[in-house]
């Protein structure tokens, strides 16, 4: 079967991660502002540090469950005495945590606004699937700003759902919002574009999706994930696409 839509990864595929820790960083200097009342680095790092272990909690879980950024927000100020906090400052600390670590934190990878214009105008469908904590209206935001929201047919955040990638959930949400009609029993005609080998690679293909995997940042993915995965095709950056999709039939 001819291929017909794309769905792409996010972060790493599409857009940079390089500046991300210094994003998570400003976030929850903002977060300790709103639940604290202070700007104090201390609070800060020890915010970031519980945000990435509860990510890397989500990715070890073996049912791939997202974290839910506002029990993790309303635990911490907990933790820190502030006592309950209320459901408006909780808010307020998500939206400072949004805005400052999705929000203007990414920037497209170079040539990958172009390959997907390209892509586009080939005709082929596209979509997004992204693993984010964020919840995904400030995802969207970006995506937007990105440039990337308006050539995709739909974008799916592991906020919006609960579970990450690999879990079969998100890749059935993500097919559901392509194919909101009837989904195709046999997926060969869809082809999923990513960095990571377990979330990108072998999670789709699984599913009978063909995979391109591109090029990640050294030490990201683990040694066992990369033996496992057997894309159709691997390429240095999804700029490179438009010219070896054809090569996939
Ligand atoms: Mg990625």
């Amino acid at each position: 079967m001819s291929i017909e839509l794309i769905i792409f990864d996010w972060g790493g595929t599409l857009a940079e991660v390089a500046r991300q820790p210094e994003a998570l960083r400003r976030g929850a200097c903002a977060v300790g502002r709103v639940l604290t009342g202070m700007a104090d680095e201390t609070v800060a790092a020890e915010l970031a540090a519980r945000a990435l272990s509860a990510e890397a909690a989500a990715a070890a879980d073996p049912e791939h469950r997202e974290v839910n950024l506002r029990e993790l927000l309303a635990e911490w100020a907990r933790d820190r005495g502030l006592g309950e906090a209320n459901g408006d400052r909780i808010d307020a600390a998500v939206r400072a945590i949004g805005e400052h670590w999705v929000g203007g934190a990414l920037e497209p990878i170079p040539g990958a606004l172009e390959a997907l214009g390209l892509l586009r105008q080939r005709g082929y469908r596209l979509g997004l699937l992204s693993n984010c904590s964020i919840p995904p209206d400030f995802c969207q935001q970006e995506l937007a700003r990105q440039g990337f929201a308006a050539m995709m047919d739909f974008a799916v955040y592991s906020s919006a759902i609960g579970y990450r990638k690999p879990s079969r959930i998100i890749y059935d949400a993500a097919l559901e919002a392509a194919f909101p009609a009837s989904r195709p029993v046999e997926l060969s005609g869809v082809l999923f574009v990513g960095d990571s080998p377990s979330c990108d690679v072998t999670g789709p293909a699984k599913l009978g999706m063909k995979t391109v995997m591109v090029s990640a940042k050294p030490g990201l993915w683990s040694d066992a994930d990369y033996a496992d995965a057997r894309p159709d095709l691997r390429l240095a950056t999804v700029a490179d696409l438009p010219a070896a999709i054809e090569t996939l039939g």
